[in-house]
């Protein structure tokens, strides 16, 4: 990690404050109601609690995608502000590996990057490597709505546990919206809100409410 990113994850200092919001009370707020949580933590440390059970075709927190990490707005979204690009020889990029086509999975949106390098680190942390698939989808097979289309949402899987647990993980990496996705593989499809950042990160829902 370079000097630059650490003073940006570890300025400011505070003491790493997590706090799990428990009840179910929590679960029927509406989203814009969470409130916001200020820490930093070093990447390495998961900034939730996992998860017990994350089953197939579920996702965390139990609320629409949209109300969750918000729809897309092309409008607004640019490419060139907007886009940064991860790279980490620890991880399987597939477009790295697959000749056939210009995409480059490394090309996030800024919001995803803390969440995305921190399940970097807590999936090499279980051992394991960690596969990008897709990440920002200018075009493809994406829904129209897709967040992949800002760069916003990624596809991950990792062949060395199963896959609900890397769906633990990626809720524990902070990812405001977590899916265990059933439709074209299994594979979690993590997103974030366009201003989530790791220093005021959406929400922290307790395991196994
Ligand atoms: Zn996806």
């Amino acid at each position: 990690m370079g000097f630059k990113q650490k003073l940006l994850l570890y300025g400011g200092c505070f003491s790493a404050v997590i706090i799990f919001l428990v009840g179910s009370d929590i679960l029927h707020q509406p989203a814009e109601s969470i409130p916001e949580l200020a820490y930093n933590v070093p990447l390495d440390i998961q900034i939730r609690q996992q998860p017990k059970r994350f089953p197939l075709d579920t996702n965390m927190p139990p609320l629409r995608e949209g109300r969750v990490s918000g729809s897309i707005d092309l409008s607004t979204f640019s490419p060139e502000n907007d886009l940064v690009a991860v790279h980490d020889d620890r991880v399987w990029w597939e477009s790295d590996n697959d000749t056939n086509d210009t995409e480059d999975d490394h090309m996030v949106h800024k919001s995803l990057e803390a969440p995305l390098r921190r399940v970097i680190e807590l999936v090499c942390k279980n051992n394991g490597t960690l596969e990008v698939h897709d990440s920002y989808r200018e075009t493809g097979i994406h829904n129209p709505k897709s967040l992949h289309k800002e760069g916003r949402a990624v596809d991950l899987t990792c062949d060395d546990f199963s896959m609900e647990k890397l769906a633990k993980i990626c809720w524990a990496a902070g990812f405001d919206w977590v899916l265990y996705e059933k439709k074209g593989g299994a594979h979690i499809h993590c997103s974030v809100r366009r201003n989530h950042n790791d220093r005021a990160i959406f929400a922290a829902y307790s395991a196994g409410q």
